[in-house]
């Protein structure tokens, strides 16, 4: 990269919002951001001049959004996507259909296609009012006011957030929604196994932070945890199945690496493979009725770190100035 070129990272968020201000819905949400997209429209045109103690007479900067990242209720709102529930394509990312996340939500599907999400769009906001229920229900597509961004890819570029996803999402599901309270399809623990959640913070134990999820999941959980389902086990295996205990660590070892500062080439395959083997297992020990689409959003949590920093090394704008 040439010395007179630099390329920095910033993330943003609001952290005032009016308190009577009600959740929008998506078509409502673009007015907000409009103004913030005019805005970034004359920072990747023109840009603008920034005057440093270095360099008084001021430097030209220009300004992308390298990804949103979002929980995924809001990300489908910002980025123009159908929910969760949608029945085609509940999935921003690949064209996987809402009833095969619980079967075969591990394996990959094609892939959605950034371009033709933007011409669709296109047509969703030249439509009337009426006939915009019935468009998202044939094709999972809305207008975003970043869609007028040039570089802005709503599919690569819109990203789940593994806070979310990681902890509050499958951790949770796994260790509340399934152990603690037995799942949809009820799976049943020993009862001396369901007191252990008591230990840390039963009733409590569906909301706790995230970094308690965390710690969970890749500290205390993984230490302590394989030796009380393997007891478990080998007691009644119709019960407890001898699998998981090692499914657990997978989960966990996954977890690890997606939470480092940096994430190594093999260890993305490594992680990738593992969330794979993870996710069918538990879809085979515990009911794919126990799968919720967060467990899908993940399997494509890898190439997101990779496009993230891929971007992120190359500098999408580089430029002379
Ligand atoms: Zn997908």
């Amino acid at each position: 990269m040439a010395a007179s070129h630099s390329t920095g990272a910033l993330s943003a968020c609001v952290v005032n919002l009016p308190p009577d201000l009600r959740e929008p819905d998506s078509d409502k949400l673009q007015r907000f951001i409009k103004p913030l997209v005019d805005d970034l429209l004359w920072l990747y045109n023109e840009g603008t001049i920034v005057r440093t103690p270095s360099c008084p007479t001021g430097r030209h900067v220009r300004v992308v959004i390298l990804a949103v990242v979002c929980h995924h209720p809001a990300m489908v709102k910002l980025s123009g996507f159908a929910d969760h529930s949608h029945r085609m394509l509940p999935c921003t990312q690949c064209l996987i259909g809402r009833v095969q996340i619980g079967t075969e939500g591990w394996r990959p599907h094609e892939l959605r296609c950034g371009q033709l999400h933007k011409e669709l769009a296109d047509r969703y906001q030249n439509l009337e009012s009426k006939h915009r229920p019935t468009f998202v229900k044939n094709f999972a597509t809305r207008w975003s006011e970043l869609d007028r961004l040039p570089y802005f890819n709503p599919v690569t570029m819109s990203v789940v957030d593994p806070m979310h996803s990681c902890l509050l999402g499958v951790t949770r599901t796994l260790w509340y929604s399934v152990w603690v309270k037995g799942g949809k399809k009820k799976f049943e623990m020993p009862r001396w196994f369901a007191r252990l959640p008591s230990q840390i913070g039963e009733p409590t134990g569906a909301s706790l932070t995230s970094d308690e999820w965390k710690a969970l999941a890749i500290l205390y959980g993984p230490t302590a945890l394989p030796h009380v389902l393997l007891s478990a086990a080998r007691e009644d295996s119709q019960r407890v199945p001898s699998k998981a205990a090692d499914n657990f660590l997978k989960l966990g070892t996954v977890l690890k690496i997606w939470m480092h500062r940096e994430v190594a080439e093999e260890d993305s395959t490594r992680s990738r493979n593992l969330y794979s083997e993870f996710f069918e297992e538990f879809a085979e020990i515990y009911g794919h009725e126990n799968v919720t689409p967060t467990f899908h959003w993940l399997s494509h949590m890898t190439d997101q770190i990779s496009r993230s920093a891929q971007s992120t090394r190359s500098g999408l704008f580089c430029s002379k100035d």
